[in-house]
C-alpha cells in the first residue's frame, strides 16, 4: 500500500493539479486508484503505474495519454469486470449503432475493433497484394508497410513536402493503380494535419477501385477536419479511429472502422471478434462526457506549445505538431540522444530511417515535460563519444512495432 500511495501521489502531481484542488484530492490518494473520484471528470483517474521502470521515469515514448480514463468510466468498468462472465453482445451492438449515429452513418457502416491496429492490419491484408501496391507518406506510422510487405506488395514511400504536408500528386504518380493509399491525419510521427482538400483530391484522382485509408487516431487533439462524412457518401474510403489516445484507452483496446458495407465486409473476412465489455462501457461513458475532448485538447495544446516554444527558443527545429507528439531535430543521430535521455529518467520515442536526426517526443504531463526540458539541455551538451557509449537502460520497453 505504501508504494501504491507514493505512485498515486506522483501521478496525480504529474497531471498538473494545483492549490485547492490538490488539497481537496490529497486524502483520496491513499486509496486505490479508482477510488479517486474527486479528480475532475475530464482529467482522468491517475494511473497506478505497474510499468517496470522506476516511478520517476517520464514515459514520452509511445504517444500515450498521461492519465487514465475518467472516474465515471473507471467506475463502470469496475461494475462490468464483476460481470465479466457475460459477452453482453447486444450492448456492444447498441454502442456500435450509437457511434454510427454520432457520425450520421447507418449502423452497418461501423465495425468495432479492439483498437485501431487491427483495422490497419486487415485493410492492408484486404487491399494489397503482389499486384496491388501500398502508397504512403514518409515518415508516417509504418504498420501498413509491414503488412503490405508481408503480402509481397510493393510499398511506395513518398516523402512529406518541406512544409510537412502530404505530396498527394507524387503519391498518385507513384502508383495511379495502387491497392491502398494510407493517410494518417494528423500524421504520426510529425503531428501535422493533412488538409481535407488534399484528401478529397486524392479520392478524386486515384484510379476507381483503389482504396484510401484515413487513420484519424490523433484527430481529436487537432484542428484537422475529419473525412468520416465522406464514408456516408460511399467513397472508396475507410476511416479508422481509436480511443487509445485522447480517451486514454491504449491498454483497454477500443477502436472502430467506418466504411461502406462492401468494404467493411472485406475486413470482416479476417475476423470479427467479441469486444471486451469493460472497454465498450468505458468508451461509452467517455463519449458521453462532453467536457472530455475540449478540456484534454486544450490541456494538451498548452503543454505542447510550451514545450515547442522552449525548444524553438533553444535553437532546435520542431515539427509544427497539433497532437500529443512532435519531432525535434537534434542535429546529429537521434538514437544515442534517446538512450542518453533514458539515463536521465526521460524515455522518448524513436527515429524514422528517412529522418535519423529527428526523434519523436510524446507530450506527457507538465511535470513530465519539465523533466524532459532539463534532461534535454543536459544531454545535448554531452560529447559524441560519451553519448555513443551509452546503451538504453530499459531495453524491455523498446518495441520496434510500437506507436
Ligand atoms: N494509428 C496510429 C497513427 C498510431 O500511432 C497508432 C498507435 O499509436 C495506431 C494507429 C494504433 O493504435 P491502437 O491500436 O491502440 O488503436
Amino acid at each position: 500500500m505504501t508504494q501504491l500511495t507514493a505512485l498515486n501521489r506522483r501521478n496525480f502531481l504529474r497531471l498538473g493539479a494545483t492549490g485547492a484542488a490538490a488539497a481537496a484530492i490529497a486524502p483520496a490518494l491513499s486509496r486505490p486508484a479508482f477510488a479517486a473520484a474527486a479528480v475532475p471528470a475530464a482529467g482522468g483517474v491517475p494511473a497506478v503505474g505497474y510499468i517496470d521502470v522506476p516511478p520517476n521515469v517520464a514515459l514520452l515514448n509511445i504517444n500515450e495519454f498521461p492519465s487514465g480514463p475518467t472516474p465515471a468510466a473507471v467506475d463502470i468498468m469496475h461494475k462490468m469486470a464483476v460481470n465479466g462472465n457475460r459477452y453482453y453482445m447486444n450492448e456492444t451492438k447498441k454502442f456500435g449503432a450509437e457511434l454510427a449515429a454520432y457520425h450520421d452513418l447507418k449502423p452497418e457502416y461501423v465495425t468495432l475493433y479492439a483498437g485501431s491496429s487491427e483495422i490497419l492490419h486487415f485493410t492492408a491484408l484486404a487491399f494489397t497484394s503482389p499486384t496491388k501496391s501500398l502508397v504512403t507518406a514518409d515518415p508516417t506510422f509504418e504498420q501498413t508497410w509491414r503488412v503490405a510487405e508481408s503480402q509481397g506488395a510493393k510499398v511506395h514511400k513518398v516523402p512529406l513536402k518541406a512544409d510537412y504536408s502530404y505530396d498527394m500528386k507524387a503519391m498518385v504518380a507513384a502508383d495511379p493503380n495502387a491497392g491502398l493509399y494510407y493517410v494518417c491525419n494528423p500524421n504520426n510521427p510529425t503531428g501535422t494535419p493533412v488538409k481535407r482538400s488534399d484528401i478529397e483530391w486524392l479520392l478524386a484522382n486515384k484510379a476507381p477501385g483503389s482504396i484510401v485509408l484515413v487513420d484519424e487516431a490523433y484527430i481529436h487533439f487537432s484542428d484537422a477536419e475529419s473525412v468520416i462524412d465522406l464514408v456516408g457518401k460511399d467513397k472508396d474510403l475507410i476511416v479508422s479511429r481509436t480511443f487509445s489516445k485522447i480517451y486514454s484507452m491504449g491498454g483497454l483496446r477500443f477502436g472502430y472502422a467506418s466504411a461502406r458495407p462492401d468494404l467493411a465486409e472485406k475486413l470482416h473476412h479476417y475476423g470479427v471478434n467479441s469486444m471486451a465489455t469493460t472497454a465498450v462501457q468505458c468508451a461509452k461513458a467517455q463519449l458521453a462526457d462532453k467536457q472530455l475532448i475540449p478540456l484534454r485538447k486544450q490541456t494538451m495544446a498548452d503543454t505542447r506549445n510550451r514545450t515547442l516554444d522552449f525548444l524553438t527558443k533553444a535553437g532546435y527545429t520542431v515539427t509544427p505538431s497539433q497532437t500529443n507528439h512532435f519531432m525535434v531535430d537534434v542535429k546529429r543521430p537521434g538514437a544515442p540522444i534517446v538512450n542518453a535521455l533514458a539515463h536521465h529518467s526521460v524515455m522518448i520515442g524513436r527515429t524514422w530511417a528517412i529522418w535519423p536526426n529527428r526523434p519523436r517526443v510524446s507530450i506527457g504531463s507538465p511535470t513530465d515535460m519539465a523533466s524532459f526540458q532539463t534532461a534535454f539541455l543536459e544531454v545535448m551538451q554531452m560529447p559524441d563519444n560519451k553519448l555513443n557509449a551509452l546503451v538504453h537502460p530499459y531495453p524491455h520497453l523498446l518495441d520496434p512495432h510500437a506507436c
